[in-house]
């Protein structure tokens, strides 16, 4: 059924959030702190406010997409008695720590708490590939999951309100590992001035190629049994320094490869060196 929601904050992502529930026939209300940003959503029959305090009143669910989480604990400090009873779900990008903050201080303010990390980016919004993590109050959740689908899927991933931020910062983690491996591998192609365009054909296939091990190596890392078949940390730490050298060779900067063998040194201090890659997991605890 259609529901009220208010959408405060009407950047990139909080646009296409308004707009994705307008087309899924909810009754919406929108809040921005430079007012102008609402004129396009109004258009689409939004009910446009001028105060967070007006927007919180409106709706039942409050849907928050600033910049950073400050901004989100501003906006509800700036709250009377509005909050008392909403559903508040922040899609600000956060760490867990700041999640768990806010939930506590909606909490005391008599509001349900939800924290949310988008799997998308704006343009993707509603569509086939889009999806956010949720974390926090499960029930709230389970009430207003058919409202949330308007964004795409919806993932619930733990009444601990910090695990949407830490399944959010751990995919994101994964993604710039890809893109610095990527990045490099394309500078060191134009040292020699080798188009990186003739790199990527090959690259693509190899990066997803290896993308396969995520899955074992998740298992081993799960179980802390780390013993490979494939290749050992012996063997890569045998191999990186070529990497270092290339690197310095060819005038680029070796740091993330001196990152990773001073990794691999630490696994063979503590005896690890058959061992397979995954072992490197454990290896980061500090
Ligand atoms: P934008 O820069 O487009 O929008 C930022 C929004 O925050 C604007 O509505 C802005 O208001 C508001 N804002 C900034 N400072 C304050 C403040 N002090 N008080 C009140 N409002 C403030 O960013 P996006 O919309 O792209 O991103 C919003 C959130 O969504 C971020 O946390 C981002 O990490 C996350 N996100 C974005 C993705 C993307 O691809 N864009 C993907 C996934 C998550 P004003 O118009 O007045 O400046």
């Amino acid at each position: 059924g259609s529901v009220s929601v208010s959408v405060l904050g009407l950047g990139m992502m909080g646009s296409a959030l308004a707009s994705a529930l307008l087309d899924a026939g909810h009754r919406v209300t929108v809040w921005n702190r430079t007012f102008a940003r609402t004129g396009p959503l109004a258009d689409r029959g939004a009910v446009a406010v001028r105060t967070a305090a007006e927007a919180v009143a409106a709706s039942e669910l409050v849907i928050l997409c600033l910049l950073d989480n400050g901004n989100v604990r501003e906006v509800l400090d700036s709250l009377g008695e509005e909050a008392a009873g909403r559903t508040l779900v922040n899609l600000t990008n956060g760490t867990p720590r700041q999640a768990r903050d806010l939930a506590v201080r909606a909490a005391g303010r008599g509001a349900r708490y939800l924290d949310g990390g988008i799997m998308a980016v704006p343009q993707m919004i509603a569509g086939p590939a889009a999806y956010v993590f949720y974390s926090g109050d499960e029930k709230a959740f389970g009430e207003y999951e058919s409202a949330l689908a308007a964004f795409g899927g919806a993932q619930f991933v733990g009444a601990d309100a910090g695990f949407a931020a830490l399944y959010d910062i751990a995919l994101l983690t994964g993604m710039y590992g890809m893109v610095v491996g990527v990045l490099q591998a394309f500078a060191l192609a134009r040292t020699e001035n080798i188009p990186a365009t003739e790199v990527a054909g090959p690259l693509t296939d190899w990066v997803g190629a290896m993308l396969t091990g995520a899955r074992p190596w998740a298992e081993a890392i799960d179980s802390g049994e780390h013993l490979t078949d494939v290749s050992s940390l012996a063997v890569n730490h045998a191999a990186v320094p070529n990497f270092v050298e290339t690197f310095r060779d060819q005038g680029l900067d070796p740091a993330f490869f001196e990152q990773l063998q001073k990794l691999l040194e630490r696994g063979i201090e503590r005896g690890h060196g058959a061992d397979g890659l995954s072992r490197l997991a454990d290896l980061l605890k500090k």
